[in-house]
């Protein structure tokens, strides 16, 4: 039976405008004239709507029809039969990334045309759930936010090999700071420092406000030398700049990189002991845990070697463009390890090669409709290039069938086609659309 349940967005209650832009987004959401259901990260129902209710009836789709109708849907429209009723329903899914949840919606096929007003939902929900993420004093992410973060990110570093780093740093003294000067002078110290560090990391690395004045930064593709030398320059920054009516602040901070199959407790324990170790020695600097996947993996090459590398220019400032495309480098680079003259089974290039294929049709899919809606001036020139793409992949699935297919093939494919011509070269002339988005609200106040 579904779970008819309010949705709860976990709005930190400090959040002045959180409550009313929570009920205004429930009862959109509620209130919207197409069945809607979320679906949490594992396609578990999390809640459906009051139209969902009126179509199929408390009784009506079970929660493992729905996560099976999201897995065909796989982010287009798609006429689906649905189980109850065998009306043919139209299912699409919009993925909320931050939470890793994922809207599903159901339609007649000639149920009219809500596409503007589901866009609308799609980025009031986003907003929301980008509120719920951040810490409401400096704007950096929050703890909620590292516990789902650390996962993915951790996943992704052991799929592509990638390595991962986390520094924690810690202001020294701070409660003299607070003593001398004032809590809100403290305050003031904490979002200043927020800003510093944020300018001397990646837009692709994530800053955390673990709590009270305790910081965690993540880095992906960083091993611990990386994270050292960006910890030494954090290091460096705060102790060099002076602090509206506080001057002088300093940092500890302990750096450790992921190591092994270690559980993400495990490591963050060998980060705290590095800080406490820095604190112990007597603060103001950077103490590192020397040992991580980085070494192992430089000396292992094979695969690795060909694989294929995430940059930070690749990213255009659309999250879900973003993390299709860092999707695409992961399925990639798993089709490169199954080619690999080592390992290959033509039973798991090919499902390698459709997974691949899959996914970026969905992608170009999803890019396409996202660019129509920014009205690009290039769209019918980048669509064609889109199919250009599918062809070849298909014409690789049939090289497969017949035995021809090899790893060089695959392997020029990915690096020079989908890659270096088109992702780092024709998508490029679409970023500009997002910068002036990202502009906009970067200005506002977080
Ligand atoms: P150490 O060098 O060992 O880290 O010393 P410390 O004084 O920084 O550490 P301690 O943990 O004793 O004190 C932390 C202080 O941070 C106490 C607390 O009042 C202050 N603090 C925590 N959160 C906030 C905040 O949001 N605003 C302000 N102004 N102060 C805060
Ligand atoms: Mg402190
Ligand atoms: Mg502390």
């Amino acid at each position: 039976m579904p779970n008819t349940q309010m949705p709860n967005f976990q709005i930190p209650l400090t959040a002045q405008s959180a409550g009313s832009a929570t009920s205004e987004m429930l009862e959109t959401f509620m209130e919207f004239p197409v069945p809607l259901a979320l679906l949490d990260s594992e396609g578990h129902l999390e809640r459906v709507n009051s139209r969902f209710l009126e179509w199929f009836g408390a009784d009506g789709l079970d929660a493992a029809s729905l996560r099976a109708l999201a897995h065909e849907a796989n982010g287009m429209w798609r006429p689906v039969t649905a189980k109850h009723g065998g009306a043919v329903v139209r299912v699409r899914t919009l993925p909320l990334h931050l939470s890793q949840r994922i809207l599903l919606i159901l339609e007649y096929p000639n149920g009219g045309e809500h596409h503007g007003e589901l866009d609308a939902l799609h980025a009031r929900i986003s907003d929301l759930e980008q509120l719920a993420a951040t810490d409401h004093l400096t704007g950096a992410w929050n703890r909620a936010h590292f516990d789902r973060v650390i996962e993915s990110e951790l996943a992704r570093s052991l799929a592509n090999r990638q390595p991962l780093s986390l520094i924690m740093f810690d202001i020294d003294h701070f409660k003299n700071v607070n003593d001398t000067f004032g809590h809100a002078v403290g305050d003031t110290v904490l979002c200043e420092l927020v800003q510093l560090v944020r300018s001397r990391i990646r837009a692709s690395d994530f800053l955390f406000r673990w709590g009270g004045e305790e910081f965690v930064v993540l880095l992906s593709s960083a091993g611990y030398r990386r994270a050292e030398s960006v910890a030494e320059n954090l290091r460096q920054t705060v102790a060099s700049h002076t602090f509206q009516g506080a001057g002088v602040v300093t940092v500890t901070l302990g750096v450790a990189e992921h190591d092994g199959d270690e559980d993400a407790i495990t490591w963050f324990r060998r980060m705290d002991d590095s800080l406490y170790e820095g604190k112990q020695s007597g603060r103001n600097r950077v103490v590192v845990a020397r040992r991580g996947n980085s070494d192992v993996w430089a000396a292992e090459g094979g695969g690795s070697a060909l694989h294929l590398v995430w940059q930070e220019g690749y990213e255009c400032g659309d999250p879900t463009i973003d993390a299709e495309h860092r999707e695409l480098f992961l399925l990639a680079n798993k089709l490169i390890d199954a080619a690999l003259p080592a390992s290959a089974e033509p039973v798991a290039v090919k499902a390698a090669l459709e997974e691949f294929l899959a996914h970026v049709q969905r992608h170009f899919s999803d890019e396409e409709a996202i660019l129509a809606r920014l009205h690009y001036d290039k769209l019918a020139e980048h669509r064609r290039v889109h199919a250009g793409l599918i062809r070849r992949a298909l014409a690789m699935a049939a090289q497969l069938d017949a035995g021809e297919l090899s790893l060089g093939t695959i392997v020029e494919y990915l690096a020079q086609d989908v890659v270096a011509r088109h992702l780092a070269v024709m998508d490029r002339a679409f970023f500009p659309l997002f910068r002036k988005a990202s502009t906009a609200s970067s200005a506002t106040p977080l």
